[in-house]
């Protein structure tokens, strides 16, 4: 996707604060943290939204989840955060390019 920030933000043309690369998934700091540690980690592929995801997407969104941990361990979440996938409008999302935002080192929000 051309326009997209997040595509901009793997292919190098917008510069991030990298945490994470592999072949198919990029990690970075949110640059509006809401927490402490706030990081965002994208699959590469340009999906939409988790409601545009479909079964061909199924071995990347597990490996993503599984990502997830050993970023908050890197990052010395040892007692907890939160995993949050805002979806759509109405669910909060603004950059259209699935996302998954992690969240912890203080207290989080329960919801
Ligand atoms: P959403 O509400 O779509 O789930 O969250 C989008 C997140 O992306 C927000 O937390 C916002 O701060 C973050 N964000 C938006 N643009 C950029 C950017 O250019 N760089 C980084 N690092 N984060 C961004
Ligand atoms: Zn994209």
């Amino acid at each position: 996707m051309d326009d997209c920030i997040f595509c901009k933000i793997v292919r190098g043309e917008i510069p991030s604060k990298k945490v994470y690369e592999d072949e198919d998934a990029y990690a970075f700091h949110d640059i509006n943290p809401a927490a402490p540690v706030h990081l965002l980690l994208i699959p590469k592929l340009h999906i939409d939204s988790l409601a545009s995801a479909d079964p061909r997407h199924t071995e990347l969104l597990g490996k993503l989840l599984l990502i997830v941990p050993k970023l908050a361990k890197q990052h010395g979440l040892d007692t907890g955060f939160k995993t949050a996938i805002h979806t759509g409008r109405d669910g909060g999302q603004v950059v259209f390019h699935l996302h998954l935002h992690i969240l912890g080192g203080g207290k989080i929000s329960h919801i």
